[in-house]
């Protein structure tokens, strides 16, 4: 049955792993590595069945692949998730003892904080391994991913504006918000400067009045968010919030914000919003500002040239959006088609020997 699943999704490997002595369980996913190391976050969490966390794995995994091919990156796609509580199983032990497993991956595959781990987890994970990042500023680490990711999200958001409302500047437009944690209150900061007309909702009272005291935002109710009469959405909290109950009720020509899995049935609610003129900029191209982030840490961190790189994802989306439109499909699979073809083109990269090459695979490079 494992086989099926990994040769269904496309995997080159699957790692189980166990730690006799900790009871450590856990599972890495590696999907692609021809663009490079496999990198994607540890998940912590207490999964109900084996057969849940590895389908988490996979799907996750593989998510990863498109997301590091969009935007321009030399990595593949891979995801681990150890199976435990992350309020009650964590320990300095049971996190050095899965880099002692990363490290035997031979940098494979790369790993990250991600949801159920933290940066405190990375740097134990740190101990046993390099290949792990998104560590601590101290030792080197990028810090927050969640300014990139709001960067990039705010140059996604004016792409959308050029490529549908022709427009160059936001001045004047509206937009609703939903979320206003670590993306959306920086994203917020970019919109106020550009002169926005911005609605939000939070479920956290302090972040509204935060945004309202500083930002001049306009508070909306969370029956509000999408039927707010706006010329954008940005999904900034969860996932799955266009579905078949709130295309009907969407006003706005635009949905972009930094949400992953924004489209709760990819294939229909992209097609949906497609035929009502909605233009969709696709989750994992405008949020990768953070995979960007983390990528410059492998390099060795430097803010500058992070941001310089996030300013591809403008044209990125410009890309996606022009295919779109040419062969006349939803700019998700657009998105989806053009990582793929640059994954197989890199692959052709591959077609002829060259000697020098050789010597430089055995240096370990
Ligand atoms: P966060 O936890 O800091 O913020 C999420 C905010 O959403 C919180 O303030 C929370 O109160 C609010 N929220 C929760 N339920 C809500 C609801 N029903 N209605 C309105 N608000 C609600 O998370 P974040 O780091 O800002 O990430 C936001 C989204 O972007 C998530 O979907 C995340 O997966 C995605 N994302 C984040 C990054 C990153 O670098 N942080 C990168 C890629 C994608």
């Amino acid at each position: 049955m494992i086989f099926e699943e990994i040769i269904k999704r496309g995997h080159e490997q699957v790692s189980y792993f166990h730690d006799p002595t900790l009871g450590l369980k856990g599972i890495v996913a590696i999907h692609n590595t021809v663009l490079g190391p496999a990198l994607g976050g540890c998940r912590m969490w207490n999964y109900a069945s084996e057969e849940e966390a590895l389908i988490d794995v996979l799907r996750l995994s593989k998510g990863m692949t498109y997301k590091a091919a969009i935007a321009g990156l030399n990595l593949g796609g891979g995801k681990a998730v150890i199976i435990g509580d992350p309020k009650s199983d964590k320990s300095e032990e049971l996190f050095r003892s899965f880099g002692r497993f990363i490290e035997g991956l031979g940098g494979r595959y790369i790993t990250a904080e991600d949801v159920g781990t933290s940066i405190k987890d990375m740097d134990y994970v740190r101990m046993e391994t390099k290949y792990v990042t998104g560590i601590s500023k101290s030792f080197g680490g990028s810090g927050d991913p969640s300014l990139l990711t709001a960067f990039g999200t705010y140059l996604g958001i004016k792409a959308s504006v050029k490529f549908k409302l022709k427009k160059d500047s936001l001045e004047g437009l509206s937009i609703s918000i939903q979320g206003l944690g670590s993306v959306g209150m920086e994203l917020v900061k970019y919109l106020s400067n550009d002169g926005m007309k911005i609605f939000a909702y939070d479920i956290d009272d302090n972040l509204m009045r935060k945004a309202e005291t500083k930002y001049g935002i306009t508070k909306i109710s969370s029956d509000n968010i999408y039927d707010q009469d706006v010329d954008i959405y940005a999904p900034c909290a969860l996932g799955a919030t266009i579905n078949d109950e709130t295309i009907p009720l969407l006003k706005c020509s635009i949905v972009a914000g930094a949400a992953n899995n924004v489209l709760k049935d990819p294939k229909k609610h992209s097609e949906d919003l497609m035929k009502r003129g909605i233009l969709y900029a696709p989750d994992y191209a405008i949020n990768a500002g953070g995979l960007i982030n983390v990528y410059n840490e492998l390099e060795g961190y430097n803010r500058d040239r992070a941001f310089s790189q996030a300013e591809a994802i403008y044209d990125i989306l410009m890309d996606i959006f022009y295919k779109s439109e040419k062969e006349n499909i939803p700019t998700n699979l657009a998105s989806n088609q053009k990582a793929e073809e640059r994954i197989h083109k890199i692959a052709s990269l591959k077609s002829f020997y060259l000697p020098n090459r050789r010597k430089m695979i055995l240096k370990g490079r």
